[in-house]
């Protein structure tokens, strides 16, 4: 979890003692602080340093009243300012929250609680104010889409309808911790992208940087990745902002019926059908079942996929990314000449699409040579074994201080050697910056939005093959969409039936796609898009324009 970043301004020194340790005691390690006593040292730090949220003492020893407020705001920016004030001084803290302080903490009177929901709720509402659509995820959606379109000759007209996603709610949501203390208020999310295709279809994600922008872009993702695979679906994505990490089940469980409530009115099995994603699993999605079936009165397992065998999931699902990811690796290696046993292989990211996709290579042979997860990542050349790791992780919930590997930063891992890098955790990993230093023949795509633009570039004129994000991870929704049909039929499909269709259905894109790259010459992630983008765009032709 990132730490959010406190510049103090304060020249008592007991004061900002005592205000430390609170910091420290009631903000579990999530706050880093650094401590200034005059407003000129102050400012000249502000714009050095990447600071989300500033203290401020308005008497200092070199400014005094609200003209120290003033000098700050100026000089802040976009990052919010809470105001430390005396008891004598309210009036002028209140004419400073008038001015544009998010607030002001009376000294003498402020515990930790108050000091960390202070300082939280002014990170929390500027990035609400400011960032919702501003988002490098979305960025980067949108010039791939551009690119795909200007390539494709796109009508103009079409271009610009598929830009932005169609439908939007944003919720803001009371969530109670189990300590009962506090009640805070959650931002949450549902984005349709495309409603032309059929019902709408997307996971939700629970992490602590999901905004309006970054769910509307993987939103978008998965309306070409649906096309591509040719599924009667629409792309869909939600999210809550939260880290899910320190939740307990009691808090996870209350969150999602919350949220769930919440998006009732967007979702359901003909209209848009949530998904797991990051920081969700088949625990989530029975408890969203729960909640959407007591609220209409019926049972209703169709409004979810990724939910437990038992309440209509799929056989297959759960490992569905991980194992379609590894049938185009295979594909592509049979493309590259390049035998899979005895192959190595790194994968960032030890969660439902890591661990499977590395299960299922080192099935095929491959010698796993590096992993990772939020806390650390794992290199060991001579290989490492699936089954002891996913064995560590169920001990000790994270990877870190694993025995039998070295531990490396999870950017150090990506450009150590190895013939496949399977980036399966995060956006943005693969950048203009270490694009370079790669050491990998094939990247395989599990997570969402893992390569820059830049990046590409690079990777194209190195010659290393990509097998790009809509096409690789697209084994979770057809598996989805396999659950969604059974539980419409109320039939069930043996584990072979499924493993066998969706290997037809990824191969059969992977020749499509590969085709098209040859013919026009173009890179394959770019082919994957107007694979994609070429069929919604013939779907919104064909249906006309209302009225
Ligand atoms: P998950 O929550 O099960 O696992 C995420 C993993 O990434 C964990 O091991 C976590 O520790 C690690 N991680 C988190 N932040 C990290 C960071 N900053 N650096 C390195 N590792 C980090 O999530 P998931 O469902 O496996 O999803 C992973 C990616 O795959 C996401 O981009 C998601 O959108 C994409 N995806 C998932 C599915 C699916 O079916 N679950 C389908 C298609 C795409």
């Amino acid at each position: 979890m990132a730490k959010v970043r406190v510049l103090m301004v304060e020249d008592d020194p007991m004061q900002a003692k005592l205000i430390q340790g609170l910091l420290e005691r009631a903000g579990q390690g999530r706050f880093e602080m650094q401590h200034v006593l005059r407003l000129d040292e102050a400012i000249p730090r502000l714009v050095s340093h990447d600071f989300d949220a500033v203290l401020l003492d308005l008497t200092l020893p070199d400014s005094e009243g609200l003209a120290t407020f003033e000098r700050m705001y100026a000089a802040a920016g976009e990052i919010p300012v809470v105001v430390l004030t005396g008891v004598d001084d309210l009036t002028l803290a209140a004419k400073a929250v008038e001015e544009g302080a998010h607030d002001y903490l009376v000294k003498g009177k402020i515990d930790g609680d108050r000091l960390v929901r202070a300082l939280h709720f002014a990170v929390k509402r500027t990035l609400a104010e400011q960032q919702e659509w501003n988002s490098q995820m979305l960025h980067l959606a949108q010039q791939q889409f551009l690119k795909a379109a200007q390539i494709m000759g796109l009508d103009a007209n079409l271009r610009e309808r598929l830009l932005f996603p169609q439908r939007t709610l944003v919720v803001t949501l009371p969530f109670r911790r189990d300590d009962y203390k506090q009640v805070e208020t959650v931002f949450g999310y549902r984005v349709q992208h495309v409603l032309t295709m059929g019902p709408t279809k997307g996971g939700i994600r629970y992490h602590e940087d999901v905004s309006l922008g970054e769910v509307s872009a993987l939103a978008m993702w998965m309306t070409w990745k649906c096309a591509l695979m040719r599924l009667p679906f629409g792309g869909a994505k939600g999210g809550v902002r939260i880290d899910p990490t320190h939740l307990t089940g009691h808090e996870l469980q209350r969150l999602t019926r919350r949220f769930t409530t919440e998006i009732i009115d967007m979702i359901g099995p003909d209209k848009d059908i949530p998904a797991p994603d990051m920081g969700t699993d088949e625990r989530v999605m029975a408890w969203l079942m729960d909640t959407y079936s007591q609220q209409v009165g019926y049972t209703v397992p169709t409004v979810v996929t990724g939910k437990p065998v038992v309440l209509g999931g799929s056989l297959g699902r759960r490992e569905a990314t991980g194992r379609g990811l590894v049938y185009l690796i295979e594909e592509a290696a049979n493309a590259m000449k390049m035998p899979l046993k005895g192959a190595t292989a790194i994968v960032q990211g030890f969660g439902n699409v890591g661990s499977n996709a590395a299960k299922f290579l080192e099935e095929a042979g491959v010698k796993l040579v590096g992993v990772s997860d939020v806390t650390t990542g794992l290199y060991n050349p001579k290989g490492l074994s699936v089954s002891a790791l996913l064995a560590y992780l169920a001990e000790h919930r994270s990877m870190m201080g694993y025995p039998d590997a070295e531990a490396v930063s999870n950017q150090q891992l990506l450009e150590l050697p190895c013939d496949i890098l399977a980036p399966c955790a995060m956006q943005n990993q693969i950048t203009g910056g270490n694009a370079e230093k790669l050491q990998c023949r094939l990247l395989a795509e599990g997570a969402n939005g893992p390569t820059t633009l830049e990046a590409d570039e690079i990777l194209q004129e190195r010659g290393i093959f990509v097998l790009p994000d809509v096409l690789g991870n697209a084994g979770g929704v057809t598996v989805s969409y396999f659950e969604w049909v059974q539980g419409t039929q109320n039939y069930t499909w043996s584990l072979e039936e499924i493993n066998s269709r969706l290997r037809k259905i990824m191969v059969d894109a992977f020749h499509r796609t590969s085709t098209l790259a040859t013919r026009d010459r173009l890179d394959f992630r770019t082919a994957a898009l107007i694979g994609g983008i070429e069929r919604v765009a013939e779907a919104k032709l064909k249906r006309g324009l209302f009225p």
